[in-house]
């Protein structure tokens, strides 16, 4: 009987709060252990839904819910998007004043706040334990719990003192651990160093269907982009580069050409990083050109696109940063722009990235290794003719349909090129170059050799005396290239591991010179960006989307919120598409909880009404 009560306070917390009307998958049972008492190590894709697993439970228990989160950002934005529907949080870090900080506690004691979001780092400090010696905490939840391991890049020393702190407490009260991480070593490290007590673990699926993924090779990401971006000058996205002097380029590029266009990445003076956070943020700039340290954290749930202008050193990174379009659950693009010399350039940053200090010599020739694998990895998503969905899934170690139907490569048209003569030409060049110099040249040298470039550095090592110079004349080197990935990948070439990795043939290239075997390319055609119709374009064809969002900007304007708190775009969507005449049609929409229609019911339902009046 009890259960079936907490099942009805529940799901009725869910619609009255956060205005959904089922749980998605995973997210009930984790609340169940939760308000049952048990730890929990929730295990679930970017944008799947972790708050609600640790905020209805918050609503559900007695006391406060302290939630540690690593980022300020972030904090701020949760703690308005809790006020907003009517549950009284509040947050600590380091962007309150002292007297501020006192209050928040003062106000704590008295019992004011059901959440207060916390940063790792007070919790060591003494103000903070004797507050929490004082007050009742019914919960502890730990965002982004990955942080707390070292096998990641988020390492935050700050993290493994959660589990001291919890150790001074008068009573443990359970812990949930949420990330979006999934591979077994970070799992067992956050169970072991937090602590967690016989924890209920629950991966959920790492599918977001929502998303559309496609890879596209242009043979200028500028002109690429620009055109990619012309065609979608209402929506929002990120562009991540890897350097933070692609991001200079890149953002300048866009600015001359009229983008709205800002920055971020760890070289900005802090200021000018808050203020292009909250540009984007707040709508103000539509496009974020950034290095990966802008992210972890970032909550703004209209992101429609997501661009990868370099490849990042592996999937768990790519699906993170990818993962943060399409947040509210409106449909969304993820676009990697390859290039087969972003890969090197990811190698080196592996081989030369800054030393861990924590770690031995041991330890970082480990993770060396397995950052390179995974570095493979990703070049393979870049280059697979398959389905890609699949491809990331199956990284995750999920199941997966051969064909999703909703990425670049199943919706694409695939062209199989018989490359046979190419192929010859391009193994018996690389036979000539062994042969002459007793070792090999780099793919780029290969290259200008093969199509008769007219380099000095060609005459200097006498490229243009062998018989294959310009074999492959009038093909476009960037075909070239492909052709040479595509000879590696079927195995008839390898590169060397030095640091400046040479061209080799294999044994099996003889099979193609000598013994007849054929060579069959498989890529994509290459295509000029084009825009989808997505649902918000029918919408906003129709005008009430438009609308709606006009009237959700000024809103958001009036009370100093980013847009997205006041209702995410999946909420826009539904209302444009159900056009509600009463509140509780209204309250149908997916999104719409009971606070946030008696705040905004009425001007919204006025909008629709006079569209329907005027605009049909
Ligand atoms: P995460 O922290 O896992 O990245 P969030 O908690 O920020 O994800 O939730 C992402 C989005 O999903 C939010 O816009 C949220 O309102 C929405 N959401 C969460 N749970 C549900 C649900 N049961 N039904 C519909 N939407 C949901
Ligand atoms: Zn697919």
């Amino acid at each position: 009987m009890k259960d079936k009560v907490s099942a009805i306070q529940k799901e009725e917390l869910l619609k009255q709060y956060f205005g959904h009307s089922a749980f998605r998958p995973g997210q009930e049972a984790l609340i169940d252990a939760l308000t049952g008492g048990r730890d929990v190590l929730g295990v679930m894709p970017t944008g799947a839904g972790k708050s609600v697993c640790y905020q209805i439970p918050a609503l559900l228990l007695p006391g406060i819910t302290l939630v540690v989160s690593p980022l300020i950002s972030l904090m701020k934005d949760q703690v308005a998007s809790l006020k907003q529907v009517g549950v009284a949080a509040a947050y600590i870090n380091s962007s309150l004043s002292y007297p501020q900080y006192l209050e928040v506690l003062r106000r704590a004691r008295r019992g004011a706040y059901k959440i207060i979001y916390v940063a790792p780092e007070r919790l060591s400090t003494e103000g903070f334990l004797a507050f929490a010696q004082e007050v009742e905490l019914s919960l502890l939840a730990v965002d982004e719990a990955h942080c707390v391991s070292q096998w990641g890049q988020d390492f935050r020393p700050s993290y493994l003192k959660i589990a001291e702190f919890c150790k001074t407490l008068p009573k443990r009260p359970p812990i949930g651990a949420f990330t979006a991480t999934a591979t077994d070593e970070v799992k067992r490290d956050i169970i072991k160093l937090l602590d967690l007590r016989e924890p209920l673990e629950l991966t959920t699926g790492f599918d977001r269907p929502n998303l559309f993924f496609s890879v596209e090779t242009p043979k200028s990401k500028a002109v690429w982009l620009h055109s990619f971006l012309a065609v979608r000058r209402e929506q929002s996205g990120i562009v991540y580069c890897a350097t933070r002097k692609n991001v200079e380029k890149v953002c300048e590029d866009l600015q001359e050409r009229g983008f709205e266009a800002t920055r971020y990445h760890a070289g900005l003076e802090d200021a000018e990083r808050r203020a292009n956070q909250e540009d984007f943020l707040y709508d103000r700039a539509r496009v974020m050109v950034a290095t990966n340290a802008f992210g972890m954290g970032i909550d703004k749930s209209n992101v429609s696109f997501v661009v990868h202008y370099n490849m990042p050193k592996n999937i768990e990174s790519y699906y993170q940063e990818a993962g943060r379009a399409g947040r509210d659950g409106a449909k969304a693009e993820c676009v990697l722009l390859y290039a087969p010399s972003d890969v090197h350039t990811a190698k080196y940053m592996i081989e030369h990235s800054e030393d861990n200090e924590e770690l031995s010599e041991e330890e970082r020739k480990l993770i060396r290794k397995r950052d390179l694998e995974r570095l493979i990895r990703m070049a393979g998503y870049g280059k697979t003719p398959d389905c890609l969905r699949r491809y990331i899934l199956r990284y995750f170690g999920e199941q997966a349909p051969v064909h999703c139907g909703n990425c670049g490569n199943c919706c694409g048209e695939m062209e199989r090129v018989d490359i046979t003569t190419e192929a010859q030409k391009i193994l018996s060049g690389v036979t000539r170059v062994e042969r002459k110099y007793f070792h090999s040249l780099g793919i780029t040298m290969v290259v200008h050799m093969l199509v008769g470039s007219k380099e000095q550095r060609i005459y200097d090592l006498g490229l243009d005396t062998l018989p294959t110079y310009g074999a492959l004349h009038g093909l476009e080197r960037s075909t070239v290239r492909r052709y040479i990935d595509c000879l590696i990948e079927q195995g008839f070439l390898r590169q060397t591991e030095e640091e400046h990795p040479v061209l080799c043939t294999t044994e099996r290239a003889k099979d193609v010179l000598f013994h007849g075997e054929t060579v069959v390319y498989v890529g994509k055609k290459q295509k000029k960006p084009e825009k989808k119709e997505t649902p918000a374009d029918l919408a906003a064809d129709r005008g009430l989307y438009a609308a709606l969002s006009a009237l959700r900007a000024t809103l958001a304007r009036q009370e100093s919120v980013p847009a997205y708190v006041v209702f995410t775009n999946a909420t826009l969507l539904d209302m444009a598409a159900k056009q509600p005449r009463t509140t509780d049609e209204l309250l149908a929409v997916n999104g719409v909880g009971s606070r946030k229609a008696e705040r905004y019911g009425a001007q919204f339902l006025r909008c629709i009404q006079s569209w329907r009046e005027t605009d049909r």
